[in-house]
């Protein structure tokens, strides 16, 4: 078993970057292909997620043992044309209402052997695909999970193993200082309107991937080299 969080990269996945454990990368190379031949992309809004309630460098088993923990899980919307579908669009009731092609995304998905869609669960989550890892090997999610949570906690503290600037981005909790409270200062002397409370939320994702937008730049919603220098910091 190998164990280590990386950035998966494709033209059909768009939005936020998807970090994910490198065992992952089959089953996404596997989403990848089947995007592919349904003619969509994959908008990602969520993948791997830090865990809350750290105690003293400890981190707290969740009750949950979602694959997300674990970099085995994404959600998504599903663009197609100049239409996102959402977790509404793509719920169970609706999906014979939907473009050929996202139905026959979501039913490659369906019938591969191992991914699931979460439009099956109960209750129904219809942006999520994991690889039902927790429930298929339990052991290697316990092993999986405090390595994907110490580098994903590695990657949120400041001036870590490089030495260089954090990338700044959405994560759950938020990531929160001084780094954090300059972008959104330049953001908002650019004209953005956004409080300067020193915490990466939902308001300075938007801001952040707007203000990248305008500028010609990948707009993923985080802040690294490019992005900084733009805000001129
Ligand atoms: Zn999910």
């Amino acid at each position: 078993m190998v164990t280590k969080l990386e950035a998966f990269k494709s033209p059909r996945f768009i939005g936020k970057p998807v970090l994910a454990d490198i065992e992952f990368f089959d089953s996404l190379e596997k989403i990848d292909q089947f995007a592919t031949d349904a003619g969509i992309k994959i908008f990602i809004t969520s993948s791997t997620r830090l865990q809350g309630g750290v105690i003293s460098g400890a981190v707290v088993r969740p009750a949950s043992r979602s694959n997300h923990l674990v970099g085995h899980g994404i959600d998504m919307n599903i663009s197609l044309g100049e239409k996102l579908f959402n977790s509404d669009a793509l719920d169970k009731s609706n999906l014979k209402n939907l473009p050929k092609g996202i139905q026959n995304f979501i039913q490659s998905i369906r019938n591969d052997p191992i991914l699931r869609w979460g439009g099956d669960f109960t209750p129904a989550d219809s942006v999520h695909i994991d690889d039902g890892l927790n429930l298929r090997d339990a052991a290697t999610w316990d092993v999986k999970f405090p390595i994907i949570q110490s580098e994903m906690r590695a990657l949120s503290q400041p001036n870590s193993i490089s030495g260089q600037p954090r990338l700044l981005f959405l994560t759950e909790p938020p990531m929160h200082g001084d780094d954090v409270l300059a972008v959104q200062k330049a953001l908002i002397q650019r004209g953005f309107n956004l409080k300067a409370d020193s915490i990466f939320g939902a308001a300075t994702d938007n801001a952040v991937t707007a203000f990248q937008e305008k500028q010609g730049l990948t707009a993923d919603g985080i802040v690294g080299s490019g992005t900084r220098k733009a805000l001129g910091l």
